[in-house]
């Protein structure tokens, strides 16, 4: 299997710290309001890489954080005269909805930047111990970049040519800095924001050394992947691996993956420009899953363009694979044995599995893995009819498995059964005698999403199926 490694530039082949397990780190969002879908991409592409790497058998230790802390959380939260955790929680609740509907499994581990305060305290402090931080009057401790000798070799950009363009480099004391390039991993706090005790001043982390020590923690000293965005290259990933590298002694991580940006109008699609559709949106007018096709149908490393043509296109190529799959039920009727016919189109199957695995060896090619489930779907469609139960049953199996690491689901929509309704309507029955009338509503809907409708008459709730 090959990963393109932005470290070295080139597709590398896949050699795990240890056998039969992979340590995956992906970069996770600053919780201050809905998620975008360009930060979709991420969570799509690289649960999908994890996908794959555990249908291979390899035991994935997977985590990715949630920035909890954060100027942009502590404005939302002034703005809206609540505190800073109110804030992240609902953000992140919100976001754990997101993801479950896009179908994305829960990391192993989602740590919370706020809750690994002492790791950063003592990474800072083996930094600082080895000559590699300092700290200035106003308590702000700061990384010496130019003595990290490999300082630049991931963004594979020169130190001299470094402006120090790094996102939080005024942040405060930036005329006290011995380099501009310095960068902040302390910081003093300010009136009104949340802040923690430190042997520097009573303050809060930067950005990059929260992910240094959550990774630490949860996959140790030594990674197998690190991911994120192409923007977290520099200075975030650059700034990661001289904070660790230098406190651990160590390679941080073996593999770089990055993926391009989503964009809209062919500008990246961020919450600051403003030119962003938040998951929720698209999710209210379209099944997620069509969201998660339309990501997977181009190579991560490729930008891609947001338009409501592509969803459509996305949404009828889906289509597709889903008709596939109902036909291919309706003919798993019977116990019955493979025909000759059958076993030489199984061997098109074994050809076209393999056709899947290659283009996901090399380098995820998702685009190429669903244009062989597209194979898969046509001799379907072409072979079923006059073909054998158990033909339908193996070619159900193995669309439902490559779906599966694409993280789309063929399978029927689950049936209502008759008690759960009758238990639902008992349940809004109470609500209303309890006057909780916005619980009775939001049965009543769900009951209706699942094309159940009721009627209130004089003799009770009626219901239908619609
Ligand atoms: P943030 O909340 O800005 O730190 O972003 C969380 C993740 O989403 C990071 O991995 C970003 O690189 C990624 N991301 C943000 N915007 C986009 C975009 N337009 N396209 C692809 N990835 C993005
Ligand atoms: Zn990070």
């Amino acid at each position: 299997m090959k990963i393109y490694n932005t470290l070295t530039k080139q597709k590398e082949e896949f050699v795990p710290l240890v056998e039969g397990k992979v340590s995956m780190y992906v970069c996770g969002p600053t919780v201050y309001n809905y998620i975008h879908i360009g930060n979709a991409r991420p969570m799509i592409v690289f649960d999908t890489v994890r996908r794959y790497l555990m249908y291979k058998g390899f035991d994935v230790n997977y985590v990715s954080n949630f920035t909890d802390v954060d100027d942009k959380i502590i404005k939302a939260a002034n703005e809206a005269g609540v505190t800073a955790s109110d804030i992240s929680q609902k953000f992140i609740a919100e976001c754990k909805k997101d993801m479950a509907d896009m179908n994305i499994l829960p990391a192993t581990t989602h740590p919370l930047a706020t809750q690994e305060i002492d790791g950063m305290l003592e990474m800072i402090q083996t930094l600082m111990d080895k000559g590699y931080a300092y700290k200035v009057e106003d308590g702000t401790v700061y990384y010496r970049t130019r003595k990290f000798a490999e300082y630049g070799k991931l963004s594979h950009k020169n130190i001299d040519d470094l402006e120090g363009g790094h996102r939080d480099i005024k942040v405060t004391g930036a005329d006290a800095k011995e380099d501009p390039l310095d960068f902040v991993l302390w910081k003093p706090k300010k009136e009104g924001e949340i802040s923690w005790q430190s042997p520097w001043c009573d303050g809060r982390p930067g950005w990059h050394i929260e992910c240094s020590v959550m990774s630490k923690k949860y996959l140790g000293e030594q990674i197998d992947i690190h991911a994120g965005g192409e923007d977290l290259v520099f200075p975030h990933h650059e700034n990661e691996i001289a904070q660790s590298e230098a406190a651990n002694g160590k390679t941080f991580a073996n593999y770089w993956m990055h993926n391009a940006f989503l964009n809209i109008d062919n500008k990246k699609m961020s919450k600051s420009l403003g030119n962003f559709f938040t998951v929720r949106e698209i999710t209210e007018k379209y099944d997620p899953q069509v969201l998660r096709f339309f990501m997977l149908n181009a190579h991560y490393r490729s930008p891609l363009n947001f338009s409501a043509d592509l969803m459509e296109s996305a949404k009828n190529s889906l289509e597709r694979i889903l008709n596939a799959a109902e036909n291919l039920r309706a003919h798993m009727t019977q116990e019955d044995t493979l025909t000759d016919a059958d076993q030489e189109n199984l061997k098109v199957r074994e050809e076209l599995v393999q056709k899947f695995c290659d283009a996901m060896e090399d380098d995820f090619n998702t685009a190429d893995a669903l244009a062989a489930i597209f194979e898969i779907v046509k001799l379907a469609n072409t072979t079923v009819d006059g073909a054998s139960s158990a033909y339908a049953k193996e070619l159900y199996h193995t669309l439902e498995t490559l779906s599966g690491i694409c993280g789309l689901k063929v399978e029927a929509e689950e049936e209502i059964l008759d008690s759960d309704i009758e238990e639902l309507i008992q349940k809004r029955q109470d609500a209303r005698k309890n006057k909780d009338f916005a619980l009775a509503d939001q049965i009543r809907d769900e009951l209706l999403e699942k094309g159940i409708e009721l009627k209130d008459t004089r003799e009770g709730v009626k219901w239908k199926r619609i």
